[in-house]
């Protein structure tokens, strides 16, 4: 019987099965044969975008904290579920970079003993982002002896961390989701309808949280919609200039809506934590600095965030041109953009093979390229060019 808090973990069995022997391990005074070596106190979880690395890593940490091992139930599951329980820290940066800042003042608080139970949970959600210095920093409070922190870091891929980081930690790999199971998840958990779960798992591509939301949000449905519209557009050099702005100014579109809400809520707090009506000089600029700080942040946040949306409408553009090469190769695979058939069979029959491999390589180049900071409109404009039909 699989922990409560392990059962969102879809289509990862074997990591679970591992992390419920560490837990076991963990909450054993007396180490017993079974689980002699399962518990250590560096893990490094790494898996594709959307396969679930930090919510099984943050389950991990509820399932140490919990009396119980992970009920999903009791103050402690839930708490350290959404990062307020004092032993379990969160560290997620929407931003772009985590600083050595951020992370010196982590180890010294790192040092301090639990407020309850055995250990403290420190999860990093985007290792791949510390700064060289952050992550020597890092290093330190991981082999400080003897601490009662477990490290639980998150990243895309070994290759995002230094190998002397990597080494310390136990590593687990996560697995993207099979579709059967995505769908599973989305009516048993969420209560959708089976046919709209099989449409969001196919189109998600096994992305857990692309899955959830094209089955709930009708907006971001849309979004998708518009985004596979394009191929067949881009007959013409201005067509295609017309397609890169308006897939840059959708994709930001769809990360303002969400993020627009945090923003708000985080200037009000902001503002509640300096008292609204702030008089004197001191207390005047030191509101108006911490702002310019959250400003800072927010902004910082918001461009990580639309680089994100403008990667996924890749994604689902390439999954496209997959569909379209299935159907020139005659292969009998189901499509992934199953509500796209007759868009899809219009080019597997206009285009060939070998062009529409063309088009995949494009849309990768594309990506690469935002990656290295190239400027989104100058990196699509020539993306649209090279995968015009006709
Ligand atoms: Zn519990």
């Amino acid at each position: 019987m699989v922990a409560r808090v392990f059962r969102e973990l879809i289509g990862q069995d074997e990591v679970v099965a591992i992390l419920e022997r560490a837990v076991a391990a963990a909450s054993n005074s007396e180490e017993d044969s079974d689980t002699q070596g399962a518990m250590t106190h560096a893990w490094l979880f790494t898996g594709p975008p959307g396969s679930g690395r930090s919510n099984a890593a943050i389950a991990f940490a509820a399932a140490l904290i919990c009396p119980e091992n992970g009920c999903g139930e009791c103050n402690s599951c839930r708490t350290s579920l959404r990062g307020s329980h004092p032993d379990v820290e969160l560290i997620r940066t929407e931003g772009l970079s985590i600083k050595v800042d951020e992370i010196r003042e982590l180890i010294v608080r790192s040092a301090w003993a639990p407020s309850s139970g055995r250990h403290r949970v420190v999860v990093i959600e985007d290792a791949d982002r510390l700064t060289e210095t952050a992550a020597n920093a890092l290093l330190r409070g991981i082999e400080e002896p003897g601490s009662y922190t477990v490290w639980l870091l998150c990243a895309p891929s070994l290759g995002d961390l230094l190998p002397t980081i990597r080494s310390r930690c136990r590593h687990l790999q996560l697995r993207t989701p099979p579709t059967s199971a995505l769908t599973r998840m989305l009516v048993e958990i969420d209560g959708i309808d089976e046919v709209m779960a099989n449409h969001a798992a196919k189109a998600s591509q096994g992305h857990v949280g692309r899955a959830r939301r094209i089955a709930t949000d009708e907006q971001a449905r849309r979004f998708r919609h518009q985004v596979l519209q394009l191929p067949l557009r881009l007959t013409d050099v201005g067509g295609c200039m017309a397609a890169a702005a308006e897939l840059i100014a959708a994709s930001q579109q769809e990360s303002a809506r969400e993020i627009a809400p945090k923003d708000e809520a985080e200037l009000v707090a902001l503002q509640d934590a300096w008292g609204a009506g702030a008089t004197g000089r001191g207390l005047a600029s030191g509101a108006s600095k911490a702002i310019k700080e959250l400003e800072k942040d927010q902004k910082s946040r918001a461009t990580a965030l639309n680089r994100a949306f403008l990667d996924r409408s890749l994604l689902d553009l390439a999954s496209f041109y997959r569909d379209v090469l299935l159907l020139q190769s005659g292969a009998t695979v189901p499509l992934v953009n199953d509500d796209m058939e007759d868009e899809v069979l219009q080019l597997a029959e206009r285009t060939t093979a070998e062009a529409t491999i063309g088009r995949l390589d494009a849309i990768m180049a594309a990506r690469r390229a935002l990656n290295f900071n190239v400027a989104p409109l100058l990196a699509l404009e020539s993306m649209m060019l090279s995968i015009r039909v006709g």
